[in-house]
């Protein structure tokens, strides 16, 4: 359909729609009809796809081989077992996986786009993929264009399509039809099409096309998201591979060592097999998606909205916190404290220029019922006009002075106006900072230059005003032209106090090592007000305004970013700035942006923050998180989150490592010391299934440790097996050969007895000593509690239930090849199975009393 040859009439006509949009039943009707306005993903992996995955892991394959072979030779148990293993592991991969895949779905919907839609005649904020043909929706700067929209309004409306047609250049909008039939879509200036962004001014029009009947769905699967890894999923991928490599190296050397020994041969191939299996970590990768996963989830729940999965991961290298200042250090709720009057009247206006001004140029919408809604800013000085004025003036003003034109406020002029129709005259208002009003007038008032200063000195925001009577409507509506000339009507200073939770966020962050600074496009008067009295500026922070920044090089800004606290009339492009300034010197640096042209630095910077109520669309697209409450203490508390889970999964990592070191070094050394095979492939396989894998698994939910908020970031590029935990993994599966070596030693010399049922539960109690001891890398167990972390002990208990289970029940010994232990053989082996726990405790009492920790102080 050519919809941009239609008249507004016959557009209306030809979607069945009115003016004031269409009613809830309609609507309801025809997304029935048409289905939702949404682009069809790639598709949502099905159950039995993730199902059938988990048996295409090379382990699987290697094991169901090992199944077979059993069968071969006849021993039909072992292969029975075998395949049930197999099944238990894929079963378990599955509902991981799924868990994963869910829990990103929900998040992925959480994020989705809305738009500002007429129903029933009034203006309602719907998610995007509740839009249908018909549909009258509003459009501002900031937006995502929710669906191929035919405009009928434009307020110098500007999109940036370069989505659609790779044109850069922002396209002016136009609502008048257009004649000609077979444009480019870049020429149908009256057409606003889905996934473009309005990077300027405001507009309303009919929705033509929802879903895959926009352009952009006719090119959507070109547009197609791959899945991608975090960097700490492929270094722990990449890892893993090497991992195998040794891992296959010593299991064919041990095969070897086992034939040359006399061993059976087939019987030596499934210990090397189970052993490469158990040794091979090959789920740590799908394990570390299933953590962040779940700390995104937990995250959402504490207002963070994760977007990317790799960010929760990165959360805890953030070194700089960069945030706006209005509505996230403060509550965004202002008032009029102060105004300052110029004396000038304008005849037969029954009002003073400065209230008649700030009456009529705003773009609060004034409900029903009273409320005003809008940006806070104008709210606030709709309110205080009203205030004075009352209702009754307000509107008779208002019908008095239609507004026939306006140029929108943009951050960088700091500025807005609007144009009125004033008898045969017209009326035009600017209101803006208050520099920006002061450069704009013909005459400079001396005087009320010192009082905004005074103003902004006591944490003011202040905004300007300034008017012009012209005979004839400007045929160009630019700032360059219109704006100039004006006449000075006044200050209006307004009070936005620091949100409550703020100081203790800031002093929260300095204490972990985080330097927090204030970037805004506030004054840097009202800026270093606030900026002091929430503690992010000291006596000896600095304060750089965007004019300075203007004539500083990248590197001096370079070194002189560190000591910056607050950066004051900073325009959006600046920030981007900023950011590269930190980076250069190694930072890691999370920004907050909420406008229009935030998008870029968000983007620039290594954690990008979106807000959730006040930002817009295009913000949002471009974070790697967004704050569901706007609020600064929002993202120290996500830091802190992303620092526990970071932790836990090294502790993970520490975990199952040492428990395949230890399997491989016992079954590895003892041949070496003349001793027998300790363990059977069977044994092995449920070592690694459940006595690594529960307890495991509840790591994830471990607490964070006491201090985590008291250590300075980690690195970003800091290696998995840092800080001792490449150390750990040997000496403490060194020690866990040992002590199960030592058993068998034992036990075969001195009683003969059970030995292969006693080596198989230390080892398998061991795991579960160590885990309890490794919950946390510095507080030892008895001060943390057995009930701190209750998902733990459960599988603890569960898992040791189990484990009795096998060793004394018919069907264990059957399954297993176990014997039931005597009561000195059971004390042996619990005693024994201790010793793993108490050396991990003294490990940490070694490290902090000889092991002196890192000297380190508040930034
Ligand atoms: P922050 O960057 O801390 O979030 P902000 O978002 O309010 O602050 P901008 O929106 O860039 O910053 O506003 C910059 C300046 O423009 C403000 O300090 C104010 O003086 C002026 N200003 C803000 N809103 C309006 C408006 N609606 N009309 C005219 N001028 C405005």
């Amino acid at each position: 359909m050519n919809w941009h040859t239609l008249s507004a009439d016959q557009i209306f006509t030809a979607t069945g729609s009115a003016p004031d949009g269409l009613t809830s039943a309609v609507a309801e009707e025809r997304l029935l009809e048409k289905g939702p306005n949404v682009l069809h993903e790639k598709q949502q992996k099905s159950w039995l796809a993730v199902l059938a995955g988990q048996f295409k892991e090379f382990m699987s394959l290697v094991l169901i081989a090992a199944a077979v072979i059993s069968g071969v030779i006849g021993d039909v148990t072992d292969s029975v077992i075998i395949i049930v293993i197999v099944l238990l592991n894929a079963l378990i991969g599955f509902i991981q996986e799924f868990r994963a895949e869910k829990a990103m779905a929900a998040l992925k919907k959480m994020a989705a786009l809305h738009a500002v839609v007429f129903r029933d005649g009034l203006p309602v904020r719907k998610p995007a993929a509740e839009l249908v043909p018909g549909d009258v929706v509003l459009l501002e700067a900031g937006n995502i264009v929710p669906a191929d929209v035919r405009l009928l309004e434009s307020h110098s409306l500007r999109l940036d399509e370069s989505a659609l047609t790779g044109e850069s250049l922002a396209s002016e909008k136009i609502t008048e039809p257009v004649s000609s039939e077979n444009l480019p879509l870049a020429d149908r200036l009256n057409l606003a099409f889905k996934g473009t962004l309005v990077s300027y001014g405001r507009g309303q029009g009919v929705v033509v096309a929802t879903g895959m009947d926009t352009e952009i769905g006719k090119i959507a699967s070109l547009l197609q998201e791959e899945d991608t890894l975090t960097p700490l999923q492929l270094r722990m991928a990449d890892y893993a591979r090497k991992l195998s490599f040794i891992v296959i190296g010593i299991c064919a050397l041990l095969f070897g060592m086992g034939l040359l020994r006399g061993e059976e041969p087939v019987n030596m191939l499934l210990v090397a097999i189970s052993l490469a299996v158990a040794a091979i970590p090959e789920a740590l990768p799908a394990l570390i998606t299933i953590a962040l996963a779940m700390g995104a989830r937990r995250l959402s729940r504490q207002n963070a909205l994760i977007r990317h999965l790799p960010a929760v991961e990165t959360l805890g290298s953030v070194s700089f916190i960069c945030s706006d200042k209005t509505g996230t250090l403060t509550l965004n709720k202002m008032h009029v404290t102060e105004v300052e009057e110029a004396d000038a009247r304008i005849p037969e206006v029954e009002i003073s220029p400065f209230l008649l001004a700030m009456a009529l140029n705003h773009d609060v919408r004034i409900t029903d019922d009273g409320k005003f809604e809008g940006d806070s800013t104008e709210v606030a000085l709709a309110e205080f006009v009203i205030g004075k004025i009352g209702w009754d003036t307000y509107h008779r003003i208002v019908s008095r002075f239609p507004r026939t034109g306006e140029i929108p406020f943009d951050s960088d002029r700091k500025c807005m106006t609007s144009l009125h129709r004033f008898g045969e005259k017209y009326l035009i208002i600017t209101k803006g900072a208050a520099e920006s009003i002061l450069t704009r007038l013909k005459e400079k008032p001396g005087f009320f230059h010192q009082r905004s200063e005074l103003m902004g000195a006591n944490g003011l925001r202040v905004l300007g005003f300034a008017w012009k009577v012209v005979g004839n409507m400007p045929e160009l509506l630019t700032a360059e032209s219109v704006e100039n000339q004006l006449v000075f009507a006044g200050f209006a200073g307004m009070v936005d106090p620091p949100r409550p939770e703020a100081k203790a966020a800031i002093d929260a962050c300095r204490t972990a090592g985080i330097k927090p600074v204030m970037i805004t496009g506030d004054h840097p008067a009202t800026a270093a007000a606030i900026a002091r009295e929430i503690g992010i500026l000291d006596d000896t922070g600095l304060v750089i305004s965007g004019t300075e920044l203007q004539q500083i090089s990248p590197g001096a800004l370079a070194e002189k970013a560190a000591n910056v606290c607050v950066y004051a009339r900073v325009s959006p492009e600046q920030k981007i700035r900023i950011v590269k300034a930190l980076r250069d010197k190694g930072q890691f640096v999370a920004m907050t942006g909420d406008g229009v042209n935030d998008a870029p630095s968000l983007r620039a910077a290594d954690i990008g923050v979106a807000m959730g109520i006040n930002g817009t669309d295009v913000s949002r697209e471009a974070s790697d998180m967004i704050l569901l409450d706007d609020n600064f203490a929002t993202i120290v508390k996500a830091v802190k989150e992303g620092r526990r889970i970071y932790s836990n999964i090294r502790k993970f990592v520490r975990y199952i490592m040492t428990c395949n070191s230890a399997e491989i070094l016992t079954i590895f050394l003892a041949p070496l010391l003349g001793l027998p095979i300790p363990l059977l492939p069977i044994h092995i396989l449920w070592i690694n299934l459940v006595t690594d894998g529960l307890p495991g698994l509840a790591l994830a939910v471990e607490g964070a440790e006491e201090d985590v908020m008291r250590q300075p970031p980690r690195h970003a590029g800091e290696g998995l097996l840092s800080g001792g935990i490449g150390l750990h993994i040997v000496w403490v599966g060194l020690l866990m050969a040992g002590v199960t070596l030592g058993v068998q030693f034992w036990a075969i010399h001195v009683q003969d007895a059970h030995w292969q049922t006693m080596v198989f539960t230390v080892l398998s109690l061991s795991q579960l000593g160590h885990v309890m001891a490794i919950r946390s890398e510095k507080t030892f167990l008895y001060r943390q509690g057995l009930f701190s972390n209750k998902p733990m002990l459960a599988s603890i208990v569960f898992t040791f239930i189990l484990q009795m289970a096998i060793v004394y029940l018919p069907a264990g010994h059957d399954i297993f090849h176990t014997q039931p232990l005597n009561l000195t053989e059971l004390a042996i082996t619990l005693g024994l199975s201790a010793v793993v726990f108490h050396a991990v405790e003294l490990e940490k009492w070694v490290k902090s009393r000889i092991l002196q920790p890192p000297s380190y102080s508040r930034v």
